[in-house]
């Protein structure tokens, strides 16, 4: 990443106008000189163009606080990661509800999850089902599969946590993991008439390609319906998956069959580790690129999204569907989770692990003009690069980035010692690709949903 050039510095309004010129004839721009009526006409230029594929890589908890750590400790203040590389940036608001649909300024991952993979927004903890009623409402996911799409899903947290659950699950609450996690969802209980736990569900829906944590979920006993005395894993290999647990027999899963990975009992470890942030600071510190918790043989985000790409590719080659694209979810999770553990070195880890994703879907993209590309946030997080000479309450950790440089971060979001919070504010939203300029602007994140409905005209 550091070879990187450093010159590309557009701001989005110079590069809105870059594209209208491009896409529209050079009279449209220099007639509508303003944001709004320039974003409108782009749209007008590109409306016909449709996606075959869409790339959403999420950075979950991954701010601009969170994108600029990253690339200061990283490449240098003045470099640019893979993700600060795409043409169309705009923000994006998160907000949640309460269940008389009034807003909940700070939003959980459950309900921002819900907001973009249905196109509306529900309250915090729950899985694409409605605020106040708790019904379940269609997601990305499902309409791409009745339209004839592959699906993938890959994340670096268990696969039945929020982000991944929000795409191919319907649950009063996000805790509702396993068979026997079913404690907040009495609706959702196969005896009472619902869909099972979140891994039921995940596998029901037969998505192509699972790859993620949360192994332990998946050996939990079903204890109700027709796959009941089997564990999650067994009805999967029912169903027809195939079943790898480490990058080895992940490279070895053929086309033709879903794939279901699992690659950690839990969240699948951090790539880097460091010192937490400490009440009055730490001493200066590099962070460690390595993790010995981490399992020899444990698949980088960036392989699991190359061969999920692979596999998504070759499945619609091979079937009757082959003018059929794709979609694929990836997640960087624990960004966010580091974060709330006030972790610098954890979450920067993790941050520039989904950046080597961004470049895998780049690279695809370059090579196939008709796919989507789009990187964003579900919500922003804690962390604040501050003045070295500041003494914030709190937890802070200097860094010695890269560049040799001294940075300080603050987590100040809770009383040091409880897990620190999410933030309220808006996110970045990067795309390129066919009907990217929806990005432009400011939107709201349940737009998302409809950006990439149009993108692929999905019925
Ligand atoms: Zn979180």
């Amino acid at each position: 990443m550091g070879s990187r050039p450093y010159g590309r510095r557009l701001v989005w309004g110079a590069a809105a106008l870059l594209v209208a010129g491009a896409a529209v004839p050079a009279a449209a721009s220099a007639s509508r000189p303003g944001g709004a009526a320039d974003v409108s006409a782009l749209s007008a230029g590109h409306g016909a163009k449709k996606a075959k594929n869409v790339i959403l890589l999420i950075g979950d908890g991954m701010g601009d606080s969170e994108i600029t750590l990253a690339r200061d400790y990283t490449v240098g203040a003045a470099g640019r990661l893979n993700m600060d590389a795409f043409p169309l940036t705009g923000a994006y608001t998160t907000y949640s509800v309460d269940r008389y649909g009034k807003p909940d300024y700070v939003t959980d991952s459950a309900a921002s999850g819900t907001g973009w993979a249905t196109g509306q927004k529900t309250v915090n903890g729950r899985i694409s089902k409605s605020p106040g009623t708790d019904k379940p409402m269609t997601t990305i996911l499902e309409l791409a599969q009745r339209n004839g799409l592959a699906t993938g899903s890959v994340t670096t947290a268990e696969l039945t946590d929020a982000t991944p659950a929000v795409l191919a699950s319907h649950a009063t609450d996000r805790s509702c993991q396993g068979p026997a996690d079913m404690k907040a969802c009495p609706a959702d209980t196969i005896a009472k008439g619902g869909p099972g736990s979140i891994a039921e569900q995940s596998v029901n829906h037969k998505v192509d390609v699972l790859l993620g944590g949360g192994r332990a979920r998946f050996d939990q006993k079903i204890t109700e319906g027709p796959y009941r005395g089997m564990t999650v894993t067994e009805q999967a290999r029912k169903l027809g998956y195939q079943v790898v647990t480490d990058g080895k027999s992940l490279q070895g899963a053929r086309p033709g069959r879903p794939v279901l990975g699992l690659f950690a009992p839990g969240n699948v470890p951090v790539e880097w580790t460091g010192k937490p942030a400490a009440q009055g600071g730490t001493d200066p510190q590099r962070c460690v690129t390595g993790n010995p918790e981490r399992a020899a043989g444990t698949p980088s985000l960036e392989a699991q999204t190359r061969k999920a790409l692979q596999l998504l590719e070759r499945k619609q080659k091979g079937s009757g569907d082959r003018k059929k694209g794709f979609f694929l979810q990836v997640e960087g999770a624990s960004i966010d989770k580091r974060d709330h553990a006030a972790d610098p070195c954890g979450q920067i880890g993790e941050t520039a692990s989904l950046d080597r994703a961004v470049k895998v879907a780049r690279a695809y993209a370059a090579e196939h003009p008709d796919t989507l590309v789009v990187t964003t946030a579900d919500h922003a997080h804690t962390s604040q690069i501050v003045p070295l000479e500041a003494n914030p309450p709190g937890l802070s950790s200097t860094l010695i980035t890269n560049e040799g440089q001294p940075l300080k971060v603050n987590y100040s979001t809770n009383t040091p010692g409880a897990s620190q919070e999410h933030t309220g504010t808006q996110v970045r939203i990067a795309a390129q690709g066919p009907q990217a300029e929806h990005v432009l602007g400011v939107t709201d994140q349940t737009q998302l949903f409809t950006t990439i409905r149009t993108a692929l005209s999905l019925r």
